[in-house]
């Protein structure tokens, strides 16, 4: 990364909240001996059983998303009162979605969601982590938002999961697409639960596959990738420079690596 840039390391902060979320249900399982329980309905459910441990499922969710909110709001404050443009945006691209999670989770509580649109909804929250995470990480140097200059490799991924979620979420498409191979798995044993899972995955992927193609082809319109650094940036935001002698060689130098690309 650039040497102008202070503040806070990300990726080390990444690897504290996975710190705090590890503690956080070590917490829930040391105040809830009887929770254990969930370890073993898990495992009869997936040999063809019914998940009998719903509640206790519900309460885990409940307790360490909450607990994590609280962590990923202060982080965003940290930010806002240090004025660390950086840490707050990574704050806010943690904290809004885990906050739409509370909600989620109590809509799923009282039964309000089916299956297809708890999982599309998860998505549009990861997208939502995503895109302020790459906003946070791709566009922000020396302390200042950089549209110009900056990385989208993460917005654009956070995008393309974003309308996966919102394709999915429409009625029929998830069935259209798990129909498509034309093969049903009846659970009887763990090879069988774990085969009926990717079934149920594939849809998602297929979707994902050809949203993919198509951005990939939108995107080398509008954007350019550095290949030295992966940055992926706007065209027409960076000049475009000629070789003197040979005018044929247009190229473009990496605003953020100085590498050259050629066009
Ligand atoms: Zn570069």
């Amino acid at each position: 990364m650039d040497g102008n840039d202070r503040g806070f390391d990300l990726d080390s902060l990444s690897l504290g909240s996975l710190g705090i979320l590890s503690i956080l249900t070590l917490i829930f399982f040391i105040t809830h001996w009887d929770a254990y329980v969930i370890f073993e309905e898990a495992f009869a459910a997936a040999l063809g059983g019914r998940f009998r441990a719903l509640d206790i499922l519900y309460s885990i969710v409940g307790f360490v998303v909450t607990g994590m909110t609280v962590w990923f709001s202060v982080l965003t404050l940290i930010g806002v009162a240090l004025k660390d443009v950086r840490l707050a945006l990574y704050g806010a691209s943690l904290c809004v979605p885990s906050l739409f999670l509370i909600y989620v989770t109590d809509l799923v509580r009282v039964g309000a969601l089916g299956g297809l649109t708890i999982f599309s909804l998860l998505l549009i929250l990861v997208s939502i982590e995503q895109v302020l995470g790459g906003v946070a990480k791709g566009f922000v140097r020396a302390n200042r938002l950089s549209v110009l200059t900056g990385d989208w490799r993460g917005v654009l991924r956070g995008l393309r999961l974003a309308v996966l979620g919102a394709l999915m979420i429409v009625p029929g498409v998830y069935k259209y697409l798990y129909n498509l191979p034309g093969v049903t798995v009846e659970i009887t044993d763990l090879y069988s639960s774990i085969r009926m899972l990717i079934m149920m995955v594939m849809p998602f992927l297929e979707a994902y596959l050809l949203i993919f193609l198509v951005t990939r082809l939108l995107t080398s319109i509008f954007f350019v990738k550095c290949k030295v650094c992966n940055s992926i940036m706007l065209k027409r935001s960076i000049p475009i420079s000629g070789w003197d002698s040979e005018h044929t060689l247009r190229h473009l130098h990496c605003p953020r690596c100085g590498a050259t690309i050629d066009l």
